[in-house]
């Protein structure tokens, strides 16, 4: 699993690395997406930064 960083969040060190958040794609496919310390992983198809993934980045920029 890839991990993207991250251009909106500081993971290293981040309180919340490990934590997975549970991601319903736009055909009802479920994916996980997971901080690390690296920036976030998603176990969907994509090898690009995926949509899963900057939606969880939008919930840190509020
Ligand atoms: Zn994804």
């Amino acid at each position: 699993m890839f991990s993207h960083s991250s251009d909106t969040v500081n993971t290293s060190g981040h309180p919340f690395i490990g934590v997975q958040w549970p991601v319903t794609g736009s055909k009802g496919d479920r994916y996980t997406v997971e901080m690390t310390d690296y920036g976030f992983s998603c176990n969907c198809p994509a090898r690009v930064k995926c949509k899963h993934i900057k939606g969880i980045e939008a919930e840190f920029e509020a």
